[in-house]
């Protein structure tokens, strides 16, 4: 069936097309599952028609935005696909945001109609900017039409004071039983996967302000392939997929979604990660794949009673969005017998640009190798235009299919994250003789001290090494002597107890005198980003108002 796409080179192919190959090959397989519930490759395909009719009923067409605020549900894959069918863009929001950040984007984008589930904690908070921010429509989807009878009877009954509450009437909200009610075929539309924009992806890119990233047909539909050839993901034999990850994050709509649903995978959806129910999940339905970032690996190592779980099922594991720390991948290995391979990307790039092969060789501390036609630059920190040598630390720009046509309706922006075509990642690294690549930092958390460059990296993986440390993160703080001084923030393993001079004196044998950090501080928790992310941003800030006149 990929051969059928992709025969030579990766040519483009509007997205669409890969969950239709899916349908037709293999109709009678599970595609989705959702707390037991499962819907076969041909139930989705009808449904992803059914529901695209209806858009296409309600105007949705070429050049329309519509927003997904959902958690991860059989919806969030029926309206992915049905959007685009219907010729529409998907852009992808996430359900934690607050009024501000959803007026930010809604406006942005051109968002005109937003998919939310009838969960009023999501619903209400839409709800409130719909008119200020030009939505048109709220499309509301019942929970307990995708649960299991017996739950979704019991959601019913005993969680009403959680349900969306609305007005029918309004003309601004509309039922998903409606949608359906259209036809079960879509008109046909001819989608254009070179120019046609198939998902925006709001990121903070490398300057913060959030901006949506243009994905097209092209690029979200060849990242899925390049990945698929590149892990030899067939070989590998991936059948049941653990859907922890958000899927209106890039990472997960690749690795959870696309790319499961073009091998006739089963995804098994998991609205929410709260570990105890993973590790329950991974014992009774046996997932063979599960992509995460390293904060979930890590809390998987941690849980107590791990070394008695069966986790046996898993075979591949993918970790991507910030440094997978080794001591997290070696114990998360022995404990599960599974490869845990990390790759790399971002928003822009669809977002995978490297991966370590899973039965090739993996390098410790490196993201990999670039995809097929996918081409990796270093470019000089101080003279962007001259070419770094091979193991030369610069700034990693990248070429290929997957790169996005630009941030919509940002010019300026767009001019800037483009280097003679290639684009700036705003990541630091280098590659090595076998085309590995190694990433340092990001350019933005480099810290700045005393005309020394710490790169926080070095001190968080440092601090990993300490038995006792569960998760560490470092930045700048001002310095009034060398402008920025490093400070780390650590939490502990469950049980754990050390003091920040032991950390101080544990470091001191580990970095040199220059990145030591100015404290250590020890926290419950520490900040994430909506993916799981550990988060610097929220930690400089208060840092910067704890400094008067910073
Ligand atoms: P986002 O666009 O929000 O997914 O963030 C992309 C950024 O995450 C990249 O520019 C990198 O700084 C970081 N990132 C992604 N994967 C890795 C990785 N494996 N190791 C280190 N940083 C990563």
């Amino acid at each position: 069936m990929l051969d059928r796409l992709d025969g030579g080179a990766i040519v483009p192919v509007p997205v669409p097309e890969l969950l239709e190959a899916s349908v037709a090959a293999f109709a009678t397989r599970p595609a989705l599952n959702f707390f037991g519930r499962k819907w076969t490759y041909g139930d989705l395909g009808r449904l992803v028609d059914q529901v695209a009719a209806g858009l296409q009923a309600e105007g949705v067409g070429p050049g329309s935005k519509v927003g997904l605020c959902l958690p991860n549900t059989p919806y969030s894959v029926i309206f992915f696909f049905a959007v685009m069918k219907a010729g529409g863009t998907v852009v992808n929001f996430s359900p934690l945001y607050v009024e501000r950040e959803l007026r930010h984007q809604i406006r942005d984008s051109g968002t005109t109609m937003m998919v939310v589930p009838d969960l009023k904690i999501i619903h209400a908070r839409v709800a409130a900017v719909a008119h200020e921010a030009g939505l048109r429509r709220i499309v509301v989807c019942p929970m307990a039409g995708v649960l299991p009878t017996v739950k979704g009877i019991l959601f019913s009954l005993f969680k009403r004071k959680d349900h969306a509450v609305f007005d029918l009437g309004d003309g601004l909200h509309l039922p998903f039983d409606r949608l359906l009610a259209h036809g079960a075929t879509p008109k046909s539309v001819r989608i254009d996967p070179v120019n046609d924009i198939a998902v925006l992806q709001y990121t903070g890119g490398t300057t913060g302000v959030p901006k949506g990233a243009m994905l097209t047909h092209a690029n979200v539909s060849a990242n899925a392939r390049q990945v698929l050839r590149h892990a030899d993901c067939e070989r590998i034999g991936v059948s049941k997929v653990l859907g922890v990850l958000p899927l209106f994050h890039v990472f997960a709509m690749q690795t959870v979604m696309i790319i499961p649903i073009c091998l006739g995978a089963e995804i098994v959806l998991v609205p929410r990660f709260a570990l105890g129910d993973v590790l329950d999940l991974i014992e009774a339905e046996k997932p063979t794949m599960f992509p995460g970032v390293p904060t979930i690996y890590a809390a998987i190592n941690g849980a107590p009673g791990i070394e008695r779980r069966d986790l046996t099922a898993l075979t591949l594991c993918i970790s991507g969005g910030a440094p997978l720390p080794k001591e997290v991948r070696e114990r998360f290995e022995v404990l599960t017998g599974c490869k845990l391979v990390e790759g790399y990307g971002l928003s822009e790039t669809s977002p995978v640009v490297s991966a370590n092969p899973p039965l090739g060789l993996v390098k410790d501390g490196s993201v990999g190798t670039a995809l097929p036609e996918t081409m990796i630059e270093i470019h000089d920190l101080a003279d962007p235009q001259r070419l770094c040598p091979m193991g030369e630390k610069g700034e990693v720009c990248v070429r290929g299919p997957q790169v996005m046509r630009g941030y919509y309706n940002r010019p300026l922006e767009t001019a800037d994250a483009f280097l003679n075509g290639a684009l700036r990642t705003g990541d630091v690294g280098y590659l090595d003789a076998d085309g590995y690549l190694f990433l340092v930092d990001r350019i933005k958390d480099v810290i700045l001290c005393g005309g020394y460059n710490v790169y926080p990296r070095v001190i968080e993986e440092a601090l990993y090494l300490h038995p006792a440390v569960a998760e560490a993160v470092a930045i700048g703080i001002p310095d009034s002597y060398r402008g920025q001084a490093p400070k780390a923030f650590v939490t502990l393993r469950e049980g754990a107890q050390v003091s920040p001079a032991d950390l101080m004196e544990f470091l001191s044998a580990q970095i040199s005198k220059i990145e030591m950090p100015r404290e250590i501080e020890i926290r419950d928790s520490l900040p994430k980003s909506v993916v799981g992310k550990l988060s610097k941003k929220e930690l400089v800030e208060e840092e910067r108002a704890r400094t008067p006149g910073q």
